[in-house]
């Protein structure tokens, strides 16, 4: 069977969400009516501690949804380079909501810097974007914000006047990491986006929560952006699915890519970062790249090679799986 290590994106829906999908009682959700995606708002809405949510096609969506709704034309965001709102989504604020991002290095534990969020908030002049929002990402390439480092950056905004909204896809991988509840865990943002569709298997969506107003605000911009479903609660049943069953079960993909580092840093001349929550990286020496590709793809294990090589665990990929993984490296770095 095939060994999947790309992304936590790449899961099967389990039987049981599937007979959760085949059962869900539907209606058209553009007109408010599909029970199943109500349920799911409401079910997020309180499980991280927000007035109201909204259930969206995307992680990308319900992100442009809420820089939508908290910035206008010829506002700005402040951002981390490496961000998911910054580069991994086709520069959606700047081309639909012509909104300036304003993109701040991040450190090596992925947080932007206080000094350099509060150097880049601009003066009341009129040279300048109007800076609106700082928005986060949490986990941000596996690793998990500090709680400390959150409180501080988000008391920071609102002191300056901004708003804040938190790119939590991985957002359970930080609560499960952290032993802290979703609630806590997304703590200060006025807005928060959770990707059902990574880590929690469902196949499709995510949720955007915030206050009432912004979630009205919100749904506007989703109709626009063509975000408006029908009966959406056959994938809306998916993602209550995957919120009552596959958060706490986040620990096991955590302590499965711990084994795996732990078993690849053996290799000689193999770096691997110590992985906080699922994704963790390994940098493969450039002269090895193809060969090393070679001898997964025989061994039918999918990666996508790179001399920095992300390694993602996920719910289809089980510990006997990751020895043979971990096998195959040595096997390949022996010869
Ligand atoms: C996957 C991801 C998104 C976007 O989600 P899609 O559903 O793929 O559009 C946003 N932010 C982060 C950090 C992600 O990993």
């Amino acid at each position: 069977m095939t060994i999947d290590l790309r992304s936590d994106t790449v899961t099967q829906p389990s039987a049981a969400m599937r007979d959760a999908m085949a059962s869900a009682p539907v209606g058209d959700d553009v007109y408010g009516d599909d029970p199943t995606v109500n349920r799911l708002q409401e079910h997020a809405a309180e499980l991280f501690g927000y007035e109201a949510a909204l259930f969206a096609p995307s992680g990308t969506q319900t992100n442009l949804i809420a820089l939508l709704a908290h910035c206008g034309r010829g506002d700005e965001y402040l951002v981390g380079q490496e961000a998911h709102t910054f580069r991994y989504e086709g520069g959606g604020a700047a081309v639909l909501g012509s909104i300036q991002p304003q993109p701040i290095a991040n450190q090596p534990d992925g947080s932007l810097a206080l000094a350099d969020i509060a150097a880049q908030i601009k003066p009341h002049d009129f040279h300048f974007a109007r800076t609106r929002l700082l928005a986060l990402e949490n986990t941000i390439g596996g690793r998990v914000l500090p709680r400390e480092y959150v409180k501080a950056a988000t008391a920071l905004a609102h002191e300056r006047g901004l708003a804040t909204h938190l790119d939590g896809a991985r957002a359970c991988n930080a609560a499960v990491a952290q032993g802290v509840s979703l609630c806590d865990a997304v703590a200060g943002f006025d807005s928060v986006s959770v990707c059902l569709s990574k880590g929690l298997g469902a196949p499709v969506g995510s949720v955007l929560c915030g206050s009432r107003a912004f979630i009205e605000e919100g749904k506007r911009w989703r109709k626009m952006l063509g975000g408006g479903m029908r009966q959406a609660g056959i994938v809306a049943a998916a993602g209550l699915y995957a919120l009552q069953h596959n958060v706490e079960r986040l620990a096991e993909d955590h302590a499965n890519a711990a084994f795996l580092a732990a078993e690849l840093a053996k290799i000689d001349g193999l770096a691997v970062s110590s992985p906080q929550t699922n994704i963790f990286y390994v940098d493969v020496p450039a002269a090895h790249c193809a060969g090393l590709a070679q001898a997964l793809a025989a061994a039918d294990i999918r990666v996508s090679m790179a001399p920095r090589l992300r390694l993602v665990t996920h719910l289809d990929v089980t510990r006997a799986q990751l020895r043979t993984v971990a096998d195959v490296f040595s096997t390949y770095f022996q010869q």
